[in-house]
């Protein structure tokens, strides 16, 4: 048996076809987030596959649904911290909340994992941590504040974490995405955020990533050997010119 691939936001998106992709090349995998319902569906007809209701912001739902995981496939080798969300909106009028839910969501979330498999991949010298950020983690964009403020912490953490891991031959990657059609969108509150993005996507020819574009990148990333890590790629349309 392969070994455990753990993934968040497993439910849609991204997160959904890295979850086919590693299923098709025989991993066992868990797979994380809020919607059974949803999960559920990505699981169907996977073998090797448990499926945990977890939010990432909850340090000890999260734990114990990996230790479960790790008690019936062995140690995890690659947690992919996928799960996000991005309210987009202009400061002067975003509710602090979302911004709350965010940085809660998309940097507490992925420390959270990264600490809960981090010790184990050290004491074993083997093991991986991609982290989901975006090109909003490197460069700014309007109605963006907390969301970029969000992504720019994952660049720094995971830059941070993979200097202080390489000597023990653990890998932190990196992936930042550009747009791309998941649910992401649905969540926004804010009607004139919704439509200066849609406005930005018409100047694109209205192309977006198709989100199996970037779990093939994962896959490829990962199935490097050991000794080497692809420690960051862009990846977003040609056109999209930002
Ligand atoms: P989706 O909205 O389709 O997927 C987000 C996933 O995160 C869902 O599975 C959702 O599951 C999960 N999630 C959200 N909050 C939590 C939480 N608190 N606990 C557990 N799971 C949670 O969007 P994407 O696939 O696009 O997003 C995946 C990642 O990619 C995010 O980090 C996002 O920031 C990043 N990204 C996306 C881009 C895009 O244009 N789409 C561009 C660049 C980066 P559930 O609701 O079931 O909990």
């Amino acid at each position: 048996m392969k070994n455990l691939v753990v993934i968040t936001g497993a439910s849609s998106g991204f997160g959904a076809e890295m979850a086919k992709i590693f299923n098709a090349d025989g991993f066992p995998l868990l797979l994380l987030g809020r919607r059974t319902e949803k999960l559920e569906e990505v699981a169907k007809g996977m073998d090797n596959v448990m499926i945990d209701s977890v939010d990432v912001t909850d340090y000890d739902q999260f734990e114990t649904a990996i230790r479960k995981a790790e008690d019936k496939y062995g140690k995890t080798d690659l947690l992919i911290n996928n799960a996000g969300l991005m309210l987009l909106g202009n400061v002067q009028d975003q509710s602090p909340k979302e911004w709350q839910t965010m940085l809660d969501t998309n940097v507490m979330g992925v420390l959270n994992g990264t600490q809960i498999v981090l010790n184990d991949m050290i004491e074993r010298e083997h093991g991986t941590i991609l982290n989901v950020s975006s090109i909003a983690g490197k460069k700014t964009f309007t109605n963006h504040a907390a969301y970029v403020a969000s992504k720019f912490g994952v660049h720094g953490l995971s830059e941070t974490i993979r200097e202080e891991s390489a000597p023990k031959n653990v890998r932190i990657m990196m992936v930042a995405p550009g747009a791309a059609e998941t649910e992401l969108l649905t969540h926004v509150t804010s009607e004139s955020a919704l439509s200066d993005y849609e406005a930005w996507k018409k100047t694109m020819g209205g192309i977006t990533l198709d989100p199996k574009h970037v779990a093939e990148t994962v896959k490829f990333m990962y199935d490097m050997p050991q000794e080497v890590n692809i420690r960051e790629v862009d990846i977003a349309t040609t056109r999209q010119d930002a």
